[in-house]
């Protein structure tokens, strides 16, 4: 009650805009999970790690919008690029930056040896499948479990530890051709492998993100690529999340598994909108205009896949990526988070919480349990008491993740300030409340 009543006092504004937004959006809000209890903040503006909302509260972000704001705030390096080709109107025909946007995103993802571009995570997984189905002739594609691909019907299959559709409105027969399997369960893979001749992918998000970032095992990725290549199916990385955030070369830079297909989105474009696939030359091609008759050609398409503020964006923001791993920018970022995780746990223990978090380098996840926490135990855990938590956080200036989502993901505009700002704030909240 106490951190809803603070809470309330703080954020007014955020409260009329909500009653003023629920009239005509469901919920107040333009997305499921940008609602949290008792209201959400609506946000005026943002500045490097600061983003501030409509009551003038300013908060360091460490929810970074759900990833894509790896620079923070108005990146420089991205705002920069995107007012240089302003004269060049919001979207012109086959625009000269597209090529120079995919020669930079292919000379820095090692599977990308031809680009297309989308609009988002969701359309980027939706093509890279198409290609791989016309490339191989089959329908299935393996998904796993807990992992989540944006909201296309058939990917919202499987993202808890059962095949259940996730939310209602998905019909039975977009679920049909989707497979699904536990992760990091290399002998249930096999056995899949063994049994079945009609897979023309298997598709991952490497960190498991939305099912608790559990992470794949180095192992699993060298069977998955192994198989697949034994059997002409196309290994695709889902690296919507990954992608710039594990390290400049995402996850296949991380692991040192180069898949035959990526989807991008997310960090591409720092907060633009820009979603890619990418990948061998070979399966590329049936999306390729001047492909012989014999090969098949899968369509692609998407009005705005080349607007020109976000292929500016990602140009900006990739060659920003690029300067901070040749100046140790990623080591640095994953040290800090690292003991900000420590200092988290400690902080619990000292008040006798026991707290679990993954973390895999700027990403984390906080859980409450005193056993041990597993993706299959994923859905009993409590998540009250931490939603609380980010929300009393969000009462002292830390938005470490919206309470909903338990999703941090921390951006080279924190410094060690920030850092030591959020520990202090996680301090007084342990001792303000009574968890
Ligand atoms: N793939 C993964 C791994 C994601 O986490 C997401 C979004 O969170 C998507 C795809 C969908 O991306 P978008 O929201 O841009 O459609």
């Amino acid at each position: 009650a106490a951190v809803f009543a603070d809470y309330s006092a703080r954020t007014p504004k955020s409260c009329a805009l909500w009653e003023r937004g629920k009239a005509v959006l469901p919920g107040g809000v333009s997305g499921n999970l940008r609602y949290f209890a008792p209201y959400p903040l609506y946000m005026a503006t943002g500045s490097g790690s600061r983003t501030i909302d409509v009551d003038g509260n300013a908060y360091i972000d460490c929810f970074s919008c759900n990833g894509p704001l790896m620079l923070g705030h108005r990146p420089a390096a991205v705002l920069e690029e995107i007012e240089r080709h302003r004269d060049m109107g919001p979207l012109i025909l086959n625009p000269a930056l597209l090529v120079e946007c995919a020669e930079l995103l292919a000379a820095i993802v090692p599977c990308a040896e031809r680009v297309r571009f989308l609009n988002s995570g969701t359309e980027a997984v939706l093509s890279a499948v198409r290609y791989a189905r016309a490339f191989t002739g089959r329908d299935k594609v393996v998904k796993f479990l807990g992992h989540y691909h944006g909201q296309s019907d058939a990917f919202l299959v499987g993202l808890t530890p059962d095949r259940r559709p996730f939310g209602a409105g998905v019909p039975a027969s977009t679920q049909q051709d989707i497979l699904t399997l536990p992760f990091n369960d290399i002998a249930a893979f096999e056995a899949l492998m063994a049994e079945r001749s009609d897979i023309a992918a298997v598709l991952l998000d490497p960190a498991m993100h939305s099912g608790g970032l559990w992470g794949a095992s180095s192992d699993f990725l060298h069977v998955l690529r192994r198989e697949t290549a034994a059997r002409g199916i196309i290994l695709i990385f889902d690296e919507v999340i990954t992608g710039f955030r594990l390290g400049l070369a995402g996850a296949q830079g991380y692991y040192g598994v180069t898949p035959d297909l990526a989807t991008f989105a997310k960090a591409l474009a720092a907060g633009e909108k820009l979603g890619a696939v990418v990948g061998r030359a070979d399966v590329m091609a049936v999306t390729d205009p001047l492909t012989a008759a014999d090969i098949p050609r899968a369509f692609q398409s998407g009005t705005g896949n080349d607007g020109t503020a976000a292929l500016a964006a990602a140009i900006g923001a990739m060659t920003e990526y690029r300067r901070q791993d040749a100046e140790g920018g990623y080591a640095a970022l994953d040290t800090a988070a690292g003991e900000c995780a420590a200092m988290l746990v400690s902080a619990f223990a000292a008040h006798g919480i026991p707290l679990h978090i993954n973390r895999m380098a700027s990403m984390m996840q906080l859980f409450i349990t005193d056993a041990p926490a597993s993706f299959t135990r994923y859905a009993e855990l409590r998540t009250d008491l931490i939603e609380l938590f980010y929300l009393a956080l969000i009462n002292h200036g830390v938005m470490l993740s919206l309470p909903t989502s338990n999703h941090v993901y921390f951006s080279f505009a924190q410094q060690a300030a920030d850092f030591a700002a959020i520990a202090e704030a996680v301090t007084t909240v342990l001792q303000t409340y009574p968890f």
